[in-house]
């Protein structure tokens, strides 16, 4: 990493969290939390990082509550009392569980917490137990040093967002909505990291918008038969042509307020220009982070399950198929009505619905973020974004708060950092973790 810090930048401010980050975030590594989606594959994973955290906490004096939602399925939420306790609470989460990850691919075993060559790797270092780790080396400090931030901030660590959510936020927010009754305002995955622009700037993306997931179960019924005879009403027929309509449709480029000020700012930073008859062309110049961006730029509706039929020579009389729709902010009644359109007469459509996200990126909390990003880097340049994926935000919305993404971390340029998001050697460097705990720190003290 080039050192560009100028002389006018704040020094290196040294603490007991930044001190104890690195070893927390390892050994929550070391917890195998794998969420296969499959209750019959799930172990107690959760439950043990879970239990891990609460322990943490409760060494530097929380109440903690721990719940779990079905058994091995562990979450725990504290709170630290503010000054002002009539102001609206800020909320952090992070999400426990973490997706497989086959050691044969990796240059360390993934759930080793290894700490060499200046990362710490395993499954979940960026996905998200780096920014667990940070959120609860912040937390023990300011308890510890009695430490009283501006409001109230509640922490919750959950279970399960690797699939949905439903045994974790989506849960929580069903079953315990008094925790989060007073939370304005959440800070979580996936935003608040840099990309190099050149030697002396960094843009860093906080994620102000999410598109929602979609998924759409199509149902065709038509008349059963003897695969010999002549059926003009076959179900199998109607839901193929459904599906290739759908899947080879070409859907509008939709320009959202988030989507707009991102290649406005990035415009402002870089000179690069984004003509609507080129953006993706133009977009692709950014690098790595384009596919994040490629896919915010339109709805999608994707295919990817079939079902119908149990013989050959039988025409059943229904045929079904799924399709992962993800849609843009602002345009959710008009796509469910386009993909009616498109899928034709005949189909019945249910759907599986988590909508999008978009929260203004202005305000006293998205400027407290970005006073504690310049303050830790004098060449941070905040730019909103939107995520193309889904996280718990969506499920804190539904109590209506308004959820960023923002685990701050200022990466070395050469990191292709969404490309370890799942990835084989998932790894984040030391030094973003401790300036994540640094921005995080100075967040708090400010919120
Ligand atoms: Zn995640």
């Amino acid at each position: 990493m080039p050192d560009t810090e100028s002389p006018a930048s704040q020094p290196i401010q040294r603490t007991v969290a930044t001190d104890e980050v690195v070893q927390l975030c390892s050994e929550l590594i070391r917890f195998e939390s794998v969420n296969t989606g499959d209750p019959d594959t799930i172990g107690d994973g959760e439950a043990q990082t879970a239990r891990y955290i609460q322990q943490k906490l409760e060494d530097v004096g929380y109440e903690t509550i721990y719940i779990e939602s079905a058994p091995g399925r562990g979450n725990v939420v504290c709170r630290l009392e503010g000054a002002d306790r009539v102001r609206g609470a800020l909320l952090i989460h992070g999400h426990v569980d973490v997706v497989p990850a086959d050691a044969s691919e990796w240059t360390v075993h993934p759930f080793s917490g290894a700490v060499q060559d200046g990362y710490v790797w395993g499954r979940g270092a960026v996905d998200m137990k780096d920014m667990v780790a940070m959120t609860l080396a912040v937390a023990r400090e300011f308890k510890s040093s009695g430490i009283v931030p501006p409001r109230d901030v509640i922490f919750a660590f959950v279970s399960d967002e690797e699939a949905g959510g439903t045994w974790g936020a989506q849960w929580l927010v069903d079953f315990y909505p008094e925790l989060f009754a007073d939370a304005t305002e959440a800070i979580s995955e996936v935003g608040g990291f840099s990309i190099t622009l050149d030697d002396a700037r960094r843009a860093y993306l906080v994620a102000a918008a999410e598109k929602g997931v979609a998924w759409a179960h199509l149902k065709a019924t038509g008349r059963a038969g003897h695969g010999s005879m002549i059926n003009d009403d076959n179900a199998v027929t109607r839901i193929a042509n459904a599906v290739s309509r759908l899947g080879s449709y070409d859907f509008p480029l939709t320009m959202t307020a988030t989507v707009r000020s991102f290649l406005d700012k990035i415009h402002e930073l870089t000179g690069l220009e984004f003509p609507e008859d080129d953006l993706a062309g133009s977009i692709a110049k950014l690098g790595p982070v384009s596919r994040i961006v490629n896919a915010t730029l339109r709805n999608t509706a994707t295919p990817t399950m079939l079902k119908a039929g149990y013989k050959a020579n039988v025409i059943p009389s229904t045929a079904e198929a799924t399709v992962d729709c993800r849609v843009l902010p602002g345009s959710e009644e008009h796509f469910r009505e386009q993909i009616a359109e498109i899928v034709g007469d005949g189909i019945e459509i249910t759907w599986t619905w988590q909508p999008p996200l978009e929260v203004p990126f202005e305000g006293p909390l998205v400027e407290a973020m970005k006073d504690a990003l310049t303050a830790e880097d004098p060449g941070a340049h905040p730019v909103p974004y939107m995520l193309s994926g889904g996280t718990d935000n969506k499920a804190f919305a539904r109590l209506g708060i308004a959820g960023y993404g923002f685990s701050p971390l200022r990466l070395p340029p050469e990191l292709d950092f969404a490309s370890l998001f799942h990835g084989v050697d998932e790894r984040v460097p030391v030094e973003s973790l401790t300036f994540g705990t640094r921005v995080l720190d100075r967040l708090l003290r400010n919120c």
